[in-house]
C-alpha cells in the first residue's frame, strides 16, 4: 500500500469528564458521580484517526510541562505518531477540558486551552522538513488562527494538499480561504461561515457555493447520518453513509477528518476519500470514546 504521510498541525486536550444524574446549577454540589479521564482535542483526535488507518502521522502541537502532557505524548506514540515536533511550553499547562454530562446526555464544558495557544508560526516552522514532505497538512481552529493562516500559506505554497476543519467555528478571512484545497465545516460551522443556515441538501448545495466563490477548491459539508455534501471541481452531490446504530457520536467529525486527510493522501479523488471518511466515522460512532472509537485500517476495510 503507499503510505500516505500526513502532518496534523492542532490541539491537544485532557478530557475530564464526570457523568452526574443533572448537571449541577450555579453554587450547587453534587455527589455521586463517575469520573472519566481521556485524551481529546481535535488536532490529537483526527492525528489519531489517520495513524489508526496506517497513515504516517507527525504532530505539530504544543503541551503543558505536566503529567497530563506527558500522558498525552506517550498515547501519540503508542499510536505510531511522530511527537518529535509537540513542544512543550514551561509557563503553561496542558490544555484540559473540563465536561459535565447528566443521564439525559446533556453536557456543559469548560476548556482552558492553556500550551495550545501557544502554539507559534515558529513551532510550524520547525516542522518545515515534514511538511515538505508530506501529501497532505490537516488543521482545525482550536489553536490560534495566525499559527493556521501561516501554516495553510506553507502548505499551499509548497504544493501540498490543505484541509481545513473550521472546528470551533469562527469567520475567516479570505487570504486563509484561498489557501485551502478543502474545508470540512459541519451543519453549524459552515452557517456561521456563509450565513446560510444548512438545514436541506439545497442549503448544503448553496453555503457551498459560498465558500467554492471564496475561492476554497472543494467544500465538503458533513451531515451526520446523511453522510456528506461535496462540491468541487470534479464531483458535486451527497455522499451518503450506512446506516448504523448510534451509541456516541463524540468525535464522529475528527475521525471523519483523519480518514479524509488518509484517503486523500493516497491519492483517492474526492468522491472515493469522502466515501472511505464516511465508512471510518460510521464504525466510529457505533462506540463509545473520542480517540478510543476511531477505527482501525482493518476494521474500515473489512465494510467493503
Ligand atoms: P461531532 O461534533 O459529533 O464530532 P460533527 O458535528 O463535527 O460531529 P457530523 O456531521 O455530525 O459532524 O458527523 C461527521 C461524520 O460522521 C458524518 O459525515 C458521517 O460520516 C459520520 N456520522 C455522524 N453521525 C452519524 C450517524 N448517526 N450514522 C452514521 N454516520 C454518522
Amino acid at each position: 500500500m503507499v503510505m500516505s504521510k500526513i502532518v496534523v498541525v492542532g490541539s491537544s486536550n485532557t478530557d475530564m469528564v464526570i457523568k452526574s444524574e443533572h448537571l449541577p446549577a450555579p453554587g450547587e454540589t453534587i455527589l455521586g458521580g463517575e469520573f472519566f479521564m481521556n485524551p481529546g482535542g481535535k488536532g490529537a483526535n483526527q492525528a489519531v484517526a489517520a495513524a489508526r488507518l496506517g497513515g504516517d502521522v507527525v504532530f505539530v502541537a504544543k503541551v503543558g510541562d505536566d503529567i497530563f502532557g506527558q500522558e498525552a505524548v506517550q498515547g501519540f506514540r503508542e499510536a505510531g505518531i511522530n511527537t518529535d515536533y509537540i513542544a512543550t511550553d514551561p509557563e503553561q499547562p496542558s490544555g484540559v477540558a473540563t465536561i459535565m454530562v447528566d443521564n439525559q446526555g446533556e453536557n456543559c464544558i469548560a476548556v482552558a486551552s492553556g500550551a495550545n495557544n501557544a502554539l507559534r508560526p515558529e513551532d510550524v516552522d520547525n516542522a518545515m522538513e515534514q511538511i515538505e514532505g508530506a501529501d497532505v497538512l490537516l488543521m482545525q481552529l482550536e489553536t490560534p488562527i495566525e499559527t493556521v493562516e501561516y501554516a495553510a500559506k506553507l502548505g499551499h505554497d509548497k504544493g501540498k494538499t490543505v484541509i481545513l476543519n473550521p472546528a470551533p467555528a469562527q469567520v475567516l478571512s479570505d487570504e486563509l480561504l484561498a489557501r485551502l484545497d478543502v474545508i470540512t465545516p459541519n451543519e453549524t460551522e459552515a452557517e456561521i461561515l456563509t450565513g446560510t443556515q444548512v438545514e436541506t441538501l439545497e442549503d448544503a448545495q448553496k453555503a457551498a457555493q459560498v465558500l467554492r466563490e471564496r475561492d476554497v477548491g472543494t467544500v465538503i459539508i458533513t451531515l451526520g447520518a446523511q453522510g456528506a455534501f461535496v462540491l468541487s471541481d470534479s464531483f458535486s452531490g451527497l455522499v451518503p453513509v450506512r446506516k448504523v446504530n448510534v451509541v456516541d457520536t463524540t468525535a464522529a467529525g475528527d475521525t471523519f477528518n483523519g480518514a479524509l486527510a488518509v484517503g486523500m493522501a493516497r491519492g483517492m479523488d474526492i468522491e472515493a476519500a469522502v466515501a472511505y471518511a464516511n465508512k471510518a466515522a460510521a464504525v466510529s460512532v457505533t462506540r463509545m470514546g473520542a480517540q478510543a472509537s476511531a477505527p482501525s485500517l482493518d476494521e474500515v476495510e473489512a465494510e467493503d
